[in-house]
Parts: structure tokens; sequence; C-alpha cells
């Protein structure tokens, strides 16, 4: 017997082949090689592809955009479309937010790093949450409390390789929460890190809901803003730095 108010077997059938339908759509173009995808993935209506042999970013370069400083642009129906500013050494977004109340498409951003590549905290918090689940794989939830309105902001780690960080535990920006990889069935066999960040609206709702990550960079909206381990001043708690280290990709042994 199924709890009151749990989802039915065909609900979450239904559920689940729509999420697929959205996520695939934009990986899988048909009828293009590999490297063509590539180059119509620079006209932003596609997803970075990484065959067997092209599984790190950096490798793909003939192909696909390079590892770093590269931001895929947001699909049409996406508003508001934010202007985007990578530093040269970040590591590239290859799905931007699709989100709003009309569509449910990608709530975070993808961004591309080997498998095994460091995750670190966007900001201080508290681990929240730290599970398996066979759409997304290990994900890991960071709660960080209230911004300057109030209004509470958590951030979410998904297609983990390994979670790291214990729940309950605080953890410092920058501090690695643990390592990317490909887990889950949407992440379609491609290494990336699927990076959402929910927010309020105001401090006294409820529920919490996705934001585009690029409305709460340190540096300001749009402008990717960098972890610098030993700044003299660190940002603000309710302001994100990047969740993988910019500089060259580093995988430990
Ligand atoms: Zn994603």
């Amino acid at each position: 017997m199924r709890r009151p108010g749990a989802p039915s077997a065909p609900g979450l059938l239904i559920y689940w082949f729509i999420t697929l339908f959205f996520h695939f759509r934009w990986y899988f173009p048909s009828g293009l090689s590999a490297c063509e995808r590539g180059s119509d993935m620079a006209r932003g209506h596609a997803f970075a592809i990484m065959t067997a042999s092209c599984t790190a970013a950096a490798a793909c370069s003939g192909c696909v955009p390079s590892g770093t400083g590269w931001a895929a642009p947001y699909l049409e129906d996406q508003s508001p479309k934010i202007a985007v500013v990578m530093p040269a050494r970040a590591p590239s977004i290859s799905q931007e937010f699709r989100y709003n109340e009309n569509i449910a498409g990608h709530e975070g951003i993808d961004i591309l790093a080997p498998v095994r590549t460091p995750v670190i905290a966007a900001a201080d918090g508290v681990v929240r949450n730290s599970l398996f689940e066979p759409m997304y794989g290990n994900r890991l939830v960071i709660d960080h409390g209230s911004d300057a309105a109030g209004r509470r902001i958590v951030t979410v780690y998904k297609h983990l390789k390994a979670r790291i960080a214990n729940p309950g535990s605080h953890v410092q920006r920058g501090e690695t929460i643990a390592l990317s990889g490909n887990t889950g069935a949407l992440a379609g066999g491609i290494p990336h890190l699927h990076f959402e960040v929910h927010r309020q609206a105001h401090s006294q709702s409820a529920g919490m809901s996705p934001i585009d990550p690029h409305l709460v960079w340190a540096n300001g909206a749009g402008r990717v803003s960098c972890y610098t381990p030993h700044a003299q001043e660190q940002p603000q708690s309710d302001a994100l730095t990047y969740p993988l280290a910019c500089g060259p990709l580093r995988t430990p042994s």
C-alpha cells in the first residue's frame, strides 16, 4: 500500500519520461557526428558530447569548445538570459539554466569536469542531505542559511562520483565536499557537475525555488566567480563562488 500523498507508479513513470525527454533531447541531436554535434553546441543547440575516446573536456578541444572559459548559450525559450562572463580558467558550462513558471527544463547549470574532479562548497554552510538516487546519482545538499534579505539559500551538487562531506557537518567555502562524476541516468554518461541554487521567494515563503546560479555569484550577476583560497577577504556567505576550482583541472589519483 502506498503512503497517502505518495506518487503513484504510473505518475512516477510519466515524470521520468518527461524528465528524460527534456534532458536527452539536447544531449543527442539526431543525425550528427560527435564533432558536428560539438559545432552544433557552439551554436547553442546541443550539449557537449564526449565519446568514449574523449572523456575529458580538455581532450575534446578539436570538436567541442575547450575545457575552460566557455559557457553554452541559453536556449531560446529561457527568460531572462543573463550575460555570462567566464574567467578563462573556469571549467566550461555545457548547459545553462532553463526553468521558469512555464517550463521545467533544467534547474541548474552543467559544468564539464573529468570524473573525480574535486567539487568545492560554493559558500559556508551545513550539509543537509547526502544520498544516491537513480536519475541524478550521488547528490549533496548544502544549506547556506539566509541571505541579506532573509531568504534561505541552498546549493545542490549532482551526478557525483563520491560524496565526501557528511550530513550535519559544517563546511567552508572552497572546502572539497565531493568528487564529480557521471552517476545517475540523467548524466547520460557524460562526466559533469550539475549545480543548482534554490532560494526562498521571500523570507516568509514556505517553499524554495530553483534560481539561475548566475544571479548570485560573488562578483555580481553573470560574473562567474572563482574561489580564491588565500584572498584577504572572502565574499559574504550569501554570495556564491564556482563549485569547481579554476585553473588546470586536477584529478586526484
Ligand atoms: Zn544538468
